[in-house]
């Protein structure tokens, strides 16, 4: 990936594509709600009926294993596109709101309507569900859509682009392959929404190119998302819960830890227990069948690249040919190296001491609102302060990344880690234009009042 995009040579394939793809919400083809739901049983039983070759595809892109590879993002979707299905009645629903009283006699609702045209860009990590995740509320929405997988996830585009079209209908959905190139031909046409997923450099692209169309964005991108570990918190279990959501996809996780802070005086327990748990998840993590790999030798190497900025704990063997880079504690960290100065994207995890909870707080004043910010404490004024004296995505006490599954809760950033949020209902509502629709009996006409000529008020002021 380069800063300057390269010139666009549209396609044939893909030019006008959003155009023709609008004729399908202007026309009524995906407005009903029995399309919608036919459209969104087609797309669980695409996965469904194809589990083994997603699974396959998701271990040539990032040697998932079957087990992750159905919790995070075959069964993940699944059941995304179930709990659409079943909600679909309840959310198209126009929602009633009451009127003031010198507006009356009148009644108010909020209809959601489709947006029309909408593109969704997907990064490699996730390669799945970061693609028919969005899909999934675009659709429920009454919405055409293009999917744009990554084409640093191969096998997974590859899939996406044989079977939907064999499930979904092409006059509505489609996927198109491709990079730079193709991203950016795509980017020139019109679109009535942008769902972008990815860094924050390709997201000011995707908001410039938006920009010209005034088309809205929902951009759900990264950072640096923080840990404080308090000295009244279970070192044990948090070591636990860290160690799983850091290692998890080999730490390619949006909402993975990034890096921890913790209060000095636990520091030295806090890493053994890492060391342990990390130990009794993985065991050697070469070998194990549940350790992801680097989704491509470049980013091993940038990965390597961050471990001359502490001291190695554990692990450090990076085999970038085999994508492999060990699960790594680093202590004695240098703030000003790129482990701590970029977002990490990979299974390295530094430790920092802090004095205290002000200590971390110091450290995220200015900061870039992250992601997700994690507080393991047992001391409830300290969880508080956390919570009330910082601003990131989602904060998790006690636990990370699993707010991601609980689909009540709306994903997304704030600041530099995105804007807009999805997920379950949320996911329909991004999609969704709010529509007000307000009516006024005509019987008796009390806006009479307020036609000119003013004179009776005049005489009243
Ligand atoms: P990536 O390189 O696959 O890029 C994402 C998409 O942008 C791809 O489809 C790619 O083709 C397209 N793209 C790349 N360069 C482009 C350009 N110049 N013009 C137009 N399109 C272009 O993925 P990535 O950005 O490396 O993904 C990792 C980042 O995404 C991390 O920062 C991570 O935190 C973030 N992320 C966020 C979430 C979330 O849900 N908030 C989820 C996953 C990843």
């Amino acid at each position: 990936m380069t800063d300057a995009a390269p010139k666009a040579q549209p396609d044939a394939s893909t030019t006008g594509i959003a155009a023709e793809l609008r004729k399908a919400v202007v026309g009524g083809l995906t407005r009903p709600r029995a399309y919608r739901e036919q459209q969104l049983d087609a797309l669980r039983r695409m996965l469904v009926q194809h589990v083994s070759a997603w699974e396959s595809a998701l271990r040539d892109d990032l040697g998932k294993s079957a087990i992750e590879a159905h919790l995070s993002e075959i069964g993940f979707t699944i059941a995304e596109a179930r709990h659409a299905r079943r909600s679909l009645r309840r959310w198209m629903a126009a929602t009633p709101v009451p009127v003031p009283v010198a507006l009356q006699p009148a009644s108010a609702r909020i209809v959601p309507e489709p947006l029309g045209a909408t593109l969704v860009i997907a990064p490699w990590n996730y390669p799945l569900q970061l693609a028919l995740g969005p899909v999934i509320g675009a659709i429920a929405a009454g919405n055409a859509v293009v999917i744009k997988p990554s084409e640093l996830a191969p096998a997974t585009s590859r899939l996406l682009a044989t079977l939907v079209p064999q499930y979904l209908d092409p006059r509505s959905v489609r996927v198109v392959e491709g990079g730079v190139p193709e991203t950016t031909a795509l980017l020139e046409q019109r679109w009535d929404l942008i769902f972008y997923t990815g860094n924050g450099r390709v997201a000011r692209i995707v908001a410039a190119a938006a920009a010209k169309h005034l088309t809205p964005t929902v951009l759900e991108l990264g950072g640096k998302s923080p840990v404080y570990v308090h000295r009244s918190a279970d070192i044990p279990a948090a070591a636990r819960r860290i160690a799983w959501s850091k290692w998890l996809n080999a730490g390619q996780t949006c909402v993975a830890p990034d890096h921890i802070r913790v209060d000095r005086e636990v520091e030295a327990e806090l890493v053994e227990e890492l060391r342990r748990a990390t130990a009794e998840q993985l065991g050697d993590a070469r070998t194990s069948p549940d350790y992801a790999r680097i989704i491509s030798a470049a980013h091993a190497e940038r990965l390597q690249g961050m471990l001359a900025d502490g001291t190695v704990v554990t692990g450090g063997e990076v085999d970038a040919e085999a994508r492999y880079v060990a699960p790594t504690i680093l202590t004695d960290v240098d703030e000003s190296g790129a482990a701590m100065q970029e977002e990490i994207f990979g299974p390295i995890l530094p430790v920092l001491p802090v004095d205290g909870v002000d200590g971390f707080l110091e450290t995220m004043r200015g900061a870039d609102k992250p992601l997700a910010l994690y507080v393991f404490a047992r001391d409830a004024d300290v969880v508080r302060r956390v919570e009330r004296e910082t601003s990131s995505g989602a904060v998790g006490v006690n636990v990370a990344l699993a707010q991601y599954g609980a689909r009540t809760i709306p994903f997304g950033g704030v600041g530099e880690s995105g804007s807009g949020a999805y997920h379950g209902r949320h996911s329909f509502e991004a999609f969704s234009h709010r529509k007000p629709v307000f009516s006024k009996p005509t019987a008796v006409d009390t806006l009479r009042m307020v036609y000119p000529p003013f004179t009776p008020w005049r005489e009243r002021i």
